[in-house]
């Protein structure tokens, strides 16, 4: 008897909504605060948003972001500021994503794209550089060979500052306490916890 309602309860799931879908030419919509892989931004005149400051490197638990800072030239400086980074690495051999360093970054320099579709045959690779991580002239994240992007994955790349306050204040509701992005402009506060 126990066999029948064995399949009783395969019957039963063959006629419940499919979950599933035709991954990856269909994908589902990722959460506004999705983790992915990280851009480096850049403010609306084109300069750099990193001061080398090396918080996130100090805050990351896995230890796989490194950052030499430099004197910025009075001349030419690539950031506003004394510094800027002059090194800047991401090791995602390593990295489990957690946004600390987002959280740690004074400037909103470093975010997180939507993109968690990547692999790579071989450790140069895995490593990102910051030519690899800064966004392009558009404010768009660089695409690297081995990334699959089908769209959409950079629209957001700031979702986490976006929050109405980190520490879920609701006076905090639509206020914009963030800077201006190349690209995009000063960015859309998220919908309120009121919502
Ligand atoms: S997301 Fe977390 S693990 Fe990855 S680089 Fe940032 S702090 Fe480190
Ligand atoms: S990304 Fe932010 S926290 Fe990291 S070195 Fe640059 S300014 Fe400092």
């Amino acid at each position: 008897m126990a066999r029948f309602s064995g399949f009783g309860v395969t019957f039963k799931q063959m006629f419940k909504p499919r979950i599933t879908g035709f991954y990856p030419k269909e994908k589902r919509e990722k959460p506004e605060r999705f983790h992915g892989r990280h851009v480096l931004n850049r403010y609306e005149d084109g300069m750099e948003k990193c001061i080398g400051c090396e918080l996130c490197a100090g805050v990351c638990p896995a230890k796989c972001i490194y950052v030499r800072g430099a004197d910025n030239s009075p001349d030419s400086p690539v950031s506003p500021g004394e510094r800027f980074g002059f090194v800047y690495e991401i090791n995602y051999l390593r990295c489990i994503h957690c946004d600390m360093c987002v959280e740690a970054c004074p400037t909103e320099a470093i975010t997180e794209t939507k993109l968690f579709e990547f692999s790579f045959a071989n450790r140069a690779d895995a490593i990102y550089t910051k030519e690899e991580l800064l966004v392009d002239d558009e404010g768009r994240a660089k695409r690297q060979p081995w990334e699959l992007w089908l769209g959409g994955e950079d629209d957001k790349t700031s979702a986490w500052m976006r929050a109405t306050s980190s520490s879920g204040d609701a006076d905090y509701e639509g206020r914009v306490n963030w800077s201006g992005e190349l690209g995009f402009g000063v960015r859309e506060p998220e919908q309120g916890q009121s919502l």
